[in-house]
């Protein structure tokens, strides 16, 4: 599908980048008129041969910007008698939702190629993946932990591998994946051809890299940090306990259609779905414990525009391609402020106006102030005067306690189930239910803010909304410590 919103690279067009002619084919039924930056830089160094660096992350068109030169070479030097079960291209990924999306692309841009492709990925039966691992098979897009189950059934061969993709590598190593993509590494033929594509270059990333990349060709393309000014954002200063209830009425009062809602545990995205399900409004939520079906099905529906509302963890909302999403909600704001960026960066991808709306706990403002320092610019804090709480609360369970500022939760850990003592420690490795393992978090450089208040200050009392200083709530419902526009 097209995406109007990502920039496209005018002195460049698909015609220079020498393309098999199929391929050209396949670029034009996608409707795309010129490649994206990280498609003009990347295609030629792919085609040379040559291993690959890019700093691109999803949004950027970085899966054209190594599928069609995948798919080009491959076509260029096809394999007499190519054994079943032994592809030639390995693309690994860090989530199920990527895998998939990747592999549909593969499909999309080969579409006039005799290659074949497959999607391998844990939590569904693996029998179907071996039946088809008995045809043909050039292009394997597959999650880590489940790859290494066939190797361990003897049911995929990968001695036979070309070209080695590692997208998204940052999101594997703070997923934990370091261990498995070692045993991977050492499974794969050492003559190939190396592509890492990463969205941040943190030290492990870059110990990767040079462990792996022989002279690599380097490509970064503008992150969406400074895209982020194309985005309405606004924040609704709000207490925790009121966050669901000022949701549902945003969403019901505003008509809004299709948004995205990051929670900052798997928890907390069941709980907030429950929650808007019996206000009456449909939701789902999408995380690393859902069965895949589960998973593929809230997606689909989301897509399609019969379910308005997904609330995903971070982890499970990475990498999925979802065009025209006019808002997103945090219902909690990230620890780490780059998360804030990849998440907002979610909306108005094509082309359409995004709202990026965040609804902040007094105990989060020092969460706020270092997105803010990240993004360089103030985000208004807007009152939603049309809000009326409900005057009889019920009690909420006691919150999960946050981990330090700038360090990001374990995908795989629940807020009701602390990770296990010596959990990160790479000796000690313990798997998760999905199989996989868990890694260090990443410390980031987020600069240390001053510690959290337990309640608003006085000054946020003046900016009470008029709804909410009419009810006799314990803790202010709304309160706006600087005035603003008019809530979304
Ligand atoms: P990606 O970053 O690979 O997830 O791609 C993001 C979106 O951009 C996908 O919906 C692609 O279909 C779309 N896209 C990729 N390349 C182009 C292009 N050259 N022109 C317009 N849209 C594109």
């Amino acid at each position: 599908m097209s995406n109007t919103a990502i920039p496209l690279s005018n002195e460049i067009t698909f015609a220079d980048l020498n393309l098999a002619q199929p391929l050209m084919r396949a670029v034009a039924d996608a409707g795309y008129t010129h490649p994206t930056p990280v498609q003009a830089q990347a295609i030629p160094l792919v085609l040379a041969g040559g291993d690959l660096l890019a700093g691109a992350q999803t949004g950027t068109g970085k899966t054209a910007g190594f599928t069609l030169p995948i798919l080009h070479l491959l076509t260029a030097k096809p394999v007499a008698n190519q054994r079943p079960g032994r592809p030639r291209c390995l693309i690994l990924v860090p989530t199920r939702e990527l895998a998939a999306q990747v592999e549909e692309s593969v499909q999309t841009y080969g579409k006039y190629l005799p290659l074949k492709s497959m999607v391998m990925f844990g939590g569904v039966n693996i029998n179907p993946q071996i039946k088809a691992l008995r045809g043909q098979m050039d292009i394997l897009v597959a999650t880590p932990g489940r790859l290494l189950d066939h190797v361990g059934q003897k049911t995929l061969d990968l001695s036979g591998v070309e070209i080695l993709v590692l997208d998204e590598a940052d999101r594997m190593l703070d997923m934990g994946f370091i261990r498995d993509i070692k045993k991977i590494l050492a499974l794969l033929p050492k003559q190939r051809q190396n592509l890492l594509f990463s969205a941040t270059f943190s030290d492990e990333i870059k110990t990767l890299a040079d462990g792996l990349l022989h002279n690599p060709g380097y490509v970064e393309v503008a992150r969406r940090n400074s895209t982020v000014e194309l985005i309405e954002q606004s924040a609704h200063l709000v207490p925790q306990k009121l966050k669901s209830y000022l949701l549902a009425h945003l969403i019901k009062h505003h008509d809004w259609k299709q948004v995205l809602v990051f929670t900052r545990t798997k928890h907390g995205a069941n709980r907030l779905a429950e929650k808007l399900n019996a206000d009456g409004i449909a939701a789902a939520a999408i995380h690393g414990n859902k069965s895949q079906p589960a998973r593929t099905k809230a997606l689909a529906q989301f897509k399609d525009g019969t379910m308005p509302v997904l609330v995903a963890t971070d982890i499970a909302a990475r990498g999925l391609d979802i065009d025209q999403l006019p808002h997103v909600v945090n219902f909690e704001l990230p620890n780490v402020p780059e998360d804030y960026v990849h998440r907002i960066g979610r909306t108005g991808r094509a082309g359409s106006s995004g709202a990026a709306i965040s609804l902040v706990d007094s105990e989060e403002l020092p969460f706020l102030k270092n997105i803010e320092r990240l993004i360089k610019r103030e985000i208004p804090k807007v009152a939603v005067d049309s809000f009326v709480p409900p005057a009889n609360l019920p009690a909420e369970a006691p919150r999960p306690p946050r981990p330090p500022h700038g360090q990001r939760r374990h995908s795989h850990t629940t807020a009701s189930a602390p990770r296990p003592a010596g959990a990160g420690n790479r000796n000690q490795p313990t798997r998760d239910s999905q199989g996989r393992k868990p890694g260090n978090p990443q410390q980031r450089n987020a600069p240390q803010p001053a510690k959290p208040r337990q309640s608003p200050k006085p000054d946020d009392q003046q900016h009470l909304s008029e709804a909410a200083r009419h009810q006799s709530m314990p803790q202010p419902a709304l309160f706006s410590p600087k005035s603003g526009r008019r809530g979304k």
